[in-house]
Formats: structure tokens, sequence, C-alpha cells
């Protein structure tokens, strides 16, 4: 007998008879002996119907309120669920976010989690019940509604099957499992039957379409096999463990791409000891992620800085940049949207070398040039112009061995 924490996201649930279709899975699930709890999104395109009701009635509205409000999509479906599974004579019982015990901090709209107490989920669990939370919410120290993000029911999941000590958390969703690339660009693309929390961590947009990436670090940290798979099908999913549990290591095993991104070069900077600090603390201050800096040597004192910000931000970042550019005697500033960054993560580089000139050896044949360049211990990323995402994508995947036969 096994403790499953179930999640269903947004389409999985979207309207009855789905709901039917997922409390028959539980069923099964419930049937073979295990322990089951479920946590749910709100039925799919409920939360953004919210957003828009709320938009209606003031231009900026109450967080708190807010998220009282967005609370209510996963109440709905949590008590449907509830109530589809009694009514199939099978004992149910659905919990809201403070009734399970889900403390967070006091940002409404994007609260983290601090504890679960899930004392509740424990004794409905030991009397045999199939205990059904909602998910996306949770409560502050002075019981307030607090929501976790979008996307935050998959955290709520994640965090909810740590507090209780599951020995699987199922996220169902409407894809399948977790690609080599994105299939849309690589119909070579395959899906990968176990991938580790670091792998998920760096494969950014890829990754984040199918888990909210703060749910990653918690199953990181807790050690909680976290099993992706569609609610559609019965086929296996991808499962997301730690990397020293006896998966294979591949040197690559995904390719993935960014075109949020966009640059910004400053030219000819003084090459003094504060100018950096100068350039990027206004950036900071207003909550804008850098993620690639490359600073050139050069002669008579000046050096060039070229930096990327994410694409929403580089009109007032480049603003930004022209005064403090003014302001520390930098010679020009100019920017490019029309970038963006592919990588290639594996945790089996870490003992390889020759990683980066087969990504460069295969870029170049094709043309391609390099503008930036990005390491990390498990991945290697290279801005190229957008026009070429697809082909280096595509290209990347042939050269690490990863299209399907
Ligand atoms: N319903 C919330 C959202 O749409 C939370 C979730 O689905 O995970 O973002
Ligand atoms: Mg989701």
């Amino acid at each position: 007998m096994s403790l499953i924490v179930q999640k269903y996201g947004g389409t999985s649930v979207a309207d009855l008879e789905r709901i039917r279709n997922v409390a028959k899975r539980i069923a099964k699930t419930y049937e073979q002996g295990h322990q089951v709890v479920v946590i749910l999104s709100a039925m799919a395109g409920i939360t953004d119907h919210l957003i828009d009701m709320a938009r209606d009635v003031t231009e900026s509205p109450d967080k708190r309120e807010l998220d009282v409000l967005l609370a209510t999509g996963e109440q709905t479906t949590s008590a449907l669920l509830a109530m589809t599974l009694k009514s199939m004579k099978y004992p149910a019982q659905s919990l809201l976010g403070h009734q399970a015990e889900v403390l967070t901090d006091h940002s409404y709209g994007n609260a983290r989690i601090i504890d679960i107490r899930a004392e509740k989920i424990k004794e409905l669990l030991s009397d045999r019940q199939i205990v059904v939370v909602a998910g996306f919410q949770g409560c502050d120290p002075d019981g307030n509604i607090t929501t976790l993000g979008r996307g935050g029911s998959d955290t709520s999941a994640v965090a909810i099957a740590a507090a209780v000590n599951a020995d699987v958390c199922e996220i169902y969703t409407d894809v399948d499992g977790i690609y080599t690339a994105d299939p849309n660009i690589c119909d070579k693309a395959r899906k990968l039957s176990v991938i580790s929390y670091d792998e998920m961590l760096n494969m950014a947009s890829l990754g984040a379409k199918v888990l909210q990436i703060r749910s990653v670090g918690f199953a990181k940290k807790y050690n909680i096999p976290v099993h992706v798979r569609s609610s559609f099908t019965e086929e296996e999913g991808t499962m997301v463990v730690n990397e020293n549990s006896g998966m294979e290591r591949l040197i690559v095993s995904s390719v993935t791409h960014d075109k949020n991104q966009a640059r910004i070069t400053l030219k000819k900077v003084p090459d003094q000891p504060g100018v950096a600090a100068k350039i990027f603390t206004p950036i900071a201050e207003e909550g804008i992620v850098v993620d690639m800096i490359i600073q050139n040597t050069r002669a008579g004192g000046k050096t060039d800085l070229t930096f990327t910000v994410p694409r929403v931000n580089y009109k007032s970042a480049l603003k930004m940049q022209k005064k403090i550019a003014e302001e520390i005697g930098a010679e020009d500033v100019f920017g490019d949207e029309n970038i963006a960054k592919v990588s290639v993560v594996g945790v089996g580089m870490r003992d390889h070398s020759g990683v980066a000139s087969t990504m460069f050896t295969a870029l170049a044949k094709e043309n391609i040039n390099i503008m930036m360049i990005s390491t990390s211990e498990i991945r290697i990323s290279c801005v190229i112009e957008e026009k070429y995402t697809e082909l280096a994508v595509r290209v990347l995947h042939t050269a690490f061995g990863l299209d399907k036969e």
C-alpha cells in the first residue's frame, strides 16, 4: 500500500464529465488499496475569467480581496469532485487551503508556503477517506486567504506530498510528459521516461510549461518523486527524481529555447571599480532579472558590456541605461530584441568534456552566429538571432543524439 498524491490540472477538471473521469481514476487507485490525496486546480480558464471580472470592477483590485475571489475557482472543483466521489459511494472529503493547514507568508497573489501541518489530512487518511484539497491557496498567520502565483497548484501538490510523506506525487496534465525539445518545433523530440530535479530546474521555459518551477524546488528539497502524466491516457509519463536514484545520466537530455529575452550593450564603458554596480543596481531595484552578462577586455581603459533582460523589460531597461551611460561616461548604448537563447541541459555534463564544442560546431555548420555564451554545471546556453531558433533546436537535438528513430 502506498500513499499517493494526485494533482489534476485545469484541463483535466474542465467540466463535469471530465471531473467524473478523474473520479473514476481516483477510485481505481483507491480500490488498489492505496491512500489517496487529491489536489485540484480550477476549471481551465476560470482563474483568468475571475481576474478579468476583478479588473472590470477596478483597474487595480485590492490584493486581499482578489485572492479571496481567485480561491473560489479551486473551491468549486474540490467540492464538485468530492461530491462526485461520494455519489459513487466512495468516502471522500474536500478541504480548503486553510483547512488543510497550508500556512503561507503575507504576499497576496504570490505567497510562499511556510509550513503545512496537514493534521486533518492525516486524520482523514487513517479513516480510509479520499482527501480532496483545493490547490493554489493557503492562508497567512492572520487567517487571510492567500494564493501561490499562477500555476501554484503544482506547488500545493508537491508541498502537501512532502507534508504527508507521500511515496509519489502524480501531476496529471494535458501533456503526457517532459520532452527532449518542444515537439511543436522539433518533430523528432522524444518523451523522457526519467529526468532529474536539476535538469527540470535548468530547462526554463520547456519545464515551466509543464510544472510551476517552484514545485520542482520543493520536490528536490524533500526528495519527492514527481510523475508528470496525462489524465487522458493510461500511459506512463515522465518521472522527475533525484539524479542519484540510479537514473541513466544522459550527457544532454534536452534542448530548450527561450524567445523572451532581449540584449543591451553599453559601448566603451570606463574600466573602473564600481561601474558595473552603477549599471546593474538600478535594474535590480526595478526587479528586472538579468540572465547573462558579458564584459570584454579592451584597450585604453574602456570596455564593452552586454547583458540580457526579459523582453517585457527591454524598453524600460534601455531607457534606464541611456541615462546611466551619460552619468558614467560610456560612449553608446544599443540593444536588440530579435534574439533567442538556446540551451542544452544534462546532468551527464558534470563528468564529460566536449559538450560545448559539439554545440558550437553544430551551430557553425548551419552558419548560425553565436552572440553570447553562458554555462552552468549542467547547462550551456547560446544567444543567437531569433530567426534561427527552430533550426538551432533541431540541429542540436540531432547533434546530441536525441532524435527518435
Ligand atoms: N488556477 C490557478 C491558475 O490558473 C492555479 C493552477 O491552475 O495551478 O494559475
Ligand atoms: Mg498548471
